[in-house]
This record gives C-alpha cells, structure tokens and sequence, in this order.
C-alpha cells in the first residue's frame, strides 16, 4: 500500500476538537486506500508556554539548562499524540503513538537545534503492516545516551519530511492555519497570492530566509531525497502548495517567487579595528566558539587603516554575543562596540532572478521611495536580502509586493 506522512501543526491540534477533525480527515485518506503516518505538533502555543515556564525558572535556560528545557518542550508533542491515537481509536481505527525516542529517531546532541541522523523504521513499518495508524511526535529525538532533543522552533515539519523519507513515502503533507505557501506572509500583506507550485531551491530560500509555513531543514530533507511536500490548510478543502524539483517544461518562471520576512536578528558592529590580516578571525572566532551562528557580515576600509565590522546573529543570540565582543573588543583593539537587535531582515526570492538584472536597483529604488535606509545588504543567484530598522518591515514588505506586481499570476520583469 502506498504511504502518506500527514503533518498538522500546533493550530490545527489546538483543542480536542480539532484533534477530532484531524482525525476525520487522516481516516478519509486511509479509506482511500493508503497507509498513513501522522505527525503532530504541540496543541496551539504549548510550546510557548512551556518556554516561559522555564524563563520564570532561569532567565537563560537554553544555555544554562539546555538538556532539560529539551525534556519540557517535547513533553507539548507527547500529549497531542497520545490524545489524537486515542480518537481515531474511539471512532474505530486501530492507532499507536510514538515519542521520538520510541520511534527512535536519532540526533546529534545539540540541544534545542538538534539535527536528525537516522530513523528507525522497524516499529513503524510493522504497525502499518499491522493495518494501524502510526501517530509521531513532530520535533524530538533521541541522542546517542538516551538524552530527549528537540528540533528546533517549527521542527515537526522535518520530522515529518524525515519520516516520509525514510519510509519511501508517496508525498509529505503538511497542514496548517493558511492556504498553503503566499507570495509573503499573508498576515503581514494583504493581497498576497497562494502558490500552487514551488521548487525546492526557491522553498529552501524562503524558509532559511523567515517565511516560517515550513522548517528550512524540513525543505533540505525533501530536496536531498526528491520527495515533494505539500502544503495545504487544515480548515479548508484546497490543493495547497506543491513543492518539487524544477519543472524544465514550465513555460516561464516568475522573476520573484515571494518575499521571506524575520525579525529573528540582531545587528553587532565593531568600530575602528586595525585593518590587517586575521582581523575577521579573531571577531568571529570566539562567537563560533560559544556555538553561535553568524549570518550577514559587512566590512569596511577606511581610510585611516582601520575598519568596521558588522555582522548579523540569531535575537536570541544577541546579548551573548556582545558580551562576547566586549570582552575581546580590547585584544582586537577596537574603538566601539555596537549594537542594534530592532532589525529585519527582507528577502526577495526567485529563481527568474537567474536570467534578469535590475532587481537589486528596483528593490532599492522601492526602498528609497519610502525613505527606507537599507544597513545591509546580501545576494544569491536567486535572492536579495537587505537588514532594515524593524518597524519598516511592514512598509517594507508591501511596497515591494506591489511594485514586482506578486499578486497577479502574470507579474512580469
Ligand atoms: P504550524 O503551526 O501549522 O506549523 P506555523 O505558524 O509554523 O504553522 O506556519 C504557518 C504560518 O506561517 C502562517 O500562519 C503564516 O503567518 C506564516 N507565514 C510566513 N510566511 C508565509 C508564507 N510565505 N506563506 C504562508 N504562510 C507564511
Ligand atoms: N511545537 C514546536 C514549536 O512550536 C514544533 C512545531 O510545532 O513544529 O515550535
Ligand atoms: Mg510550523
């Protein structure tokens, strides 16, 4: 029989009858004669919960606690599975629910961003043989001692991707509180147009770059094994987004697909360091010590031999990051540390972007007009990002989907 994964996400499991509509809905797809693994998010913002539970204990747990802020968080899943086998057993299925770790989904150890190294399938091809529902806890794993890890903010859509993976599944599902992938974030813009079809490469962009519908490494997994996602709502009967590999016959690809948003990050600025070899590496050589990631960085010559040094990091990142800086700030002789975490960061994503020029002067032009002032700014052969000040995001983010036209099926270069 063939396999569907079905992934809902916190909205969708919010209250026990949603959890009995998502029910009805995994079971019209069994009755249509396929095997069906779920994959569940926490039931609505129980995450969130549970994280400020653990800040009203310690003000950092993540690095004071790491391994045990791991054990709260996954407890969120634990209940949905638990409660959703217990009502597709009530109207009639058999149903079985696993944790992360009874499935055995193996990670490295690094708590609270853990990355998946293996499932075993076993357990669950079994209960499918069996003719049972198997039911997942999205975002968890289990380290090689037995430690619980979670996945990361949004990380039950790699579960599910994962699982559809390794057990050769037909299509990934993943339901949630929109129609399925936007021009942008529909809340954000109105007007913003739902896509039926997408390429991995540009899905892969958008989600590394903020648009938060899917987890970027759940994007990654789908490429690797070409294994298409779907993304579509819980609410509604609609066809969703299809995410593939690049169709070549496609007539014409649209210049931008859509445009990712995050406030996720914040701005560090070292002033007036000496403008000589190493410099770089010894900024950034303490933050990737502490296990922090950098994304953007800018430098600047000037003219007096010395030069400024910017770079971007993760929010939560952002207070010990300049502590870092601080500290060091005297061995790299630098004049002034500053900081900024009131930014955004916009991106532009489309792989028509490969065979036009004049986006960057458009995007900027745009920008200009509203007397945004861009602080930043990076490009691929399919996007542009730029860092504003964050309450310009919005302006930001509407302006340009007029201008590039996204609501309308035929925008043009
Ligand atoms: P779930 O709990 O189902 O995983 P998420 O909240 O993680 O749902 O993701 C869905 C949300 O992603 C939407 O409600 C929407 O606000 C946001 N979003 C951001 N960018 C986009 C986009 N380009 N298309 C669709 N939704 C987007
Ligand atoms: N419950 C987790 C979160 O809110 C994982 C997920 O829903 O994907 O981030
Ligand atoms: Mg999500």
């Amino acid at each position: 029989m063939a396999l569907i994964v079905q992934k809902f996400g916190g909205t969708s499991v919010a209250s026990v009858s949603h959890i009995e509509k998502v029910a009805k809905r995994v079971i019209a797809t069994r009755e249509k004669g396929y095997d069906v693994i779920v994959v569940v998010s926490a039931m609505g913002k129980e995450t969130d919960r549970l994280d400020e539970l653990a800040r009203e204990v310690t003000p950092n747990p993540g690095q004071k606690a790491a391994r045990e802020l791991d054990v709260l968080l996954s407890t969120g899943e634990q209940v949905t599975i638990a409660l959703l086998s217990m009502t597709l057993i009530k109207m009639g299925w058999q149903a079985r629910s696993y944790t992360g770790s009874q499935v055995r989904i193996l990670t490295d150890k690094v708590h609270s961003k853990a990355r998946i190294i293996e499932i075993d399938g076993q357990n669950l091809n079994q209960d499918l043989a069996a003719g049972r529902i198997v039911v997942v806890a999205g975002f968890q794993g289990v380290d090689e001692h037995g430690n619980i890890t979670t996945l990361g903010r949004g990380g039950s859509d790699t579960t599910a991707v994962a699982i559809a993976a390794v057990m050769k599944a037909e299509e990934c599902q993943i339901y949630t509180d929109v129609k399925g992938v936007y021009t942008a974030d529909p809340r954000m813009v109105e007007g913003a147009r739902c896509l039926e079809k997408l390429t991995f490469e540009e899905m892969l962009e958008l989600a590394s770059l903020g648009s938060k519908v899917l987890h970027s490494r759940a994007v990654e997994f789908a490429s690797r094994y070409q294994l298409p996602i779907r993304v579509l709502s819980s609410f509604n009967e609609s066809p969703g987004t299809l995410i593939t590999s690049e169709d070549d016959t496609e007539m014409e690809k649209p210049l931008i697909s859509g445009i990712a948003t995050t406030r996720d990050e914040a701005k560090l600025t070292v002033l007036g360091v000496p403008d000589i070899p190493g410099v770089a590496s010894s900024i950034l050589g303490p933050i990737s010590t502490a296990n922090i990631e950098v994304d953007m960085i800018v430098q600047n010559v000037a003219a007096d031999n010395t030069t400024d040094f910017t770079f971007t990091v993760h929010r939560d990142d952002y207070d010990q990051t300049l502590e870092i800086l601080t500290k060091v700030s005297e061995s790299i002789g630098a004049r002034e540390i500053r900081g900024d975490n009131k930014i955004a960061k916009l991106s532009l994503v489309g792989v028509g972007m490969r065979s036009h020029a004049g986006v960057a002067s458009r995007m900027f032009a745009v920008l200009a007009a509203e007397s945004i002032n861009i602080q930043m700014i990076s490009t691929s052969e399919i996007k542009i990002s730029v860092v504003i000040a964050e309450r310009y995001l919005e302006l930001a983010a509407r302006a340009l989907h007029s201008e590039f036209d996204l609501n309308s099926v035929n925008q043009n270069g």
